[in-house]
């Protein structure tokens, strides 16, 4: 999010009210950055911030962004229903602590905790919220067994791909962690099993996997990684938990690749994470931190609630925050069921990976992923007069949102194209995109005529 800059502009400051919603008790200006000495008609407020809205881009075009932008009605309804309940307030509220319980155990279940007969997590506002508390329980943890062993505390570091999500970074900044980033490279676009081990030492809290790279979709290699800390472990007494940032993968190796083990069924992965927002299908802003057992969660980081009779362990970073996206979570594992979220996930899957095979077809575009891990994928251009940049502003003129980025460090010179595919994205509307994207090649080759096809600039 931009920091908003105060602007000075004093005409631009002011809101020019349409004279056609013509009310009684409308002004014709109110000013943008200060509060109206008093207010207007509801209707006029109405069509006044629904008319300003109207240059957002469609979501449904947004092929830039994992979070879920299509739900159902009825699901709807119940999160309109639930809009005024504060997902804090559990004696308020049992029964929406209720359904979070529910969820936590389902995910737990879904991602192979051993059974407990209870399951240690909670619910979030993302995956942002969720990795501070996954990696601060391996910041507690470290440090309670560094100081047991009589050693120093001093200087904690995380070890991760150089491809990781920004939070993992703003973790690092906010509670004084030295990141690690291990650069990628030309042989593997993320975190390799032997790059992680070889940044590991006894300061390390931890090591952060990622299923599902944001950069180009592709799983790390979560098994291999954990064998390799083992052998660390055994070589060097060095003994690594992993934290699984499943963000989008959380919601989708379960139901496509439960061959896949990247998840508690690995003794070294300590916590878990996914975005309920994202692959989990519901609105923004819900997403799961699950641990392992209890004994994966420092003391210290829970708050016990009580509510009907019980203990509600929770831990959190936010305190009141909406209960209508929990609410629709459990509405959509109900609705669903297994069978359900594999058929939305694999038609996903299906789409994104047809369109890589499509828009490999086209000509000037090479693959960097294929829709493999998490539907979606990144492409290149190989040999054409234009560049990727160039290309996410033409498809932006028909409403397409497609980012063009280059991708982490030592990488950082390839420059890619990268498609979401989500759940609600048919491949009629792929089609129409594969077919702006010929139009785009037409009309951005005739407007360099003086380029070869040789010019790398590109790159
Ligand atoms: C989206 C994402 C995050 C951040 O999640 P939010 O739910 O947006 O807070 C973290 N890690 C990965 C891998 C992601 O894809």
């Amino acid at each position: 999010m931009p920091l908003h800059v105060h602007e000075t502009n004093a005409a631009a400051d002011q809101l020019q009210i349409r004279p056609q919603f013509a009310q009684r008790g409308e002004t014709n200006e109110v000013p943008k950055l200060r509060l109206a000495p008093s207010g207007m008609p509801e209707s006029t407020a109405y069509e006044i911030v629904h008319d300003e809205l109207l240059l957002d881009g469609n979501a449904r075009l947004n092929l830039a962004t994992f979070v879920t932008t299509w739900m159902e009605r009825d699901a709807e309804r119940l999160m309109a229903e639930c809009s005024a309940k504060n997902m804090i307030d559990k004696d308020e509220y049992p029964q929406t602590a209720e359904l979070e319980r529910r969820c936590v155990n389902i995910l737990a279940g879904l991602w192979n905790a051993p059974d407990e007969g209870g399951a240690t997590g909670c619910s979030t506002t993302g995956s942002s919220e969720a990795c501070m508390l996954g990696g601060l329980a391996l910041k507690w943890r470290w440090r309670q067994r560094r100081q047991a062993a009589g050693k120093s505390v001093d200087r904690p570091n995380l070890v991760m791909g150089a491809n990781v999500q920004v939070c993992w970074e703003k973790f690092c900044r906010y509670w004084d962690v030295e990141g690690r980033l291990v650069p990628v490279g030309p042989e593997s676009t993320c975190l390799t099993a032997q790059g992680a081990a070889a940044h590991c030492d006894e300061n390390t809290i931890g090591v952060v996997a990622v299923m599902g790279s944001t950069y180009d979709g592709v799983y790390e290699p979560v098994a291999d990684i954990a064998s390799a800390l083992d052998d660390l472990a055994a070589a060097s007494g060095v003994d690594v938990p992993i934290h699984v940032d499943g963000a989008s993968g959380g919601f989708i190796a379960p139901f496509l690749d439960p061959k896949v083990a990247w998840d508690f069924r690995l003794d070294r992965v300590h916590s878990i994470n996914a975005s309920g927002h994202k692959y989990g299908l519901v609105y923004p802003g819900v997403g799961w931190v699950i641990w392992r057992d209890r004994a994966a969660l420092p003391d210290e980081l829970v708050f016990d609630v009580n509510y009907l009779g019980g203990n509600m362990p929770t831990c959190a970073l936010n305190c009141s925050r909406p209960g209508a996206q929990v609410v629709a979570q459990y509405y959509n594992f109900l609705r669903l069921g297994a069978d359900g979220y594999r058929q939305v996930q694999q038609a996903s899957r299906d789409t994104a990976q047809w369109l890589a095979h499509e828009i490999a077809g086209l000509g000037p575009y090479e693959l960097v992923s294929a829709g493999d891990g998490i539907p979606a994928f990144a492409f290149r251009i190989g040999d054409a007069p234009y560049s990727v940049y160039d290309v996410s502003d033409a498809v932006r003129v028909r409403g397409w949102l497609v980012p063009a980025y280059t991708m982490p460090p030592a990488l950082d010179d390839v420059a890619v194209l990268r498609i979401v595919v989500r759940n609600g994205f048919s491949r009629d509307l792929g089609g129409m995109l594969i077919e702006d994207l010929q139009r785009v090649d037409e009309r951005l080759r005739s407007a360099h005529p003086a380029r070869t096809t040789d010019v790398g600039f590109h790159h």
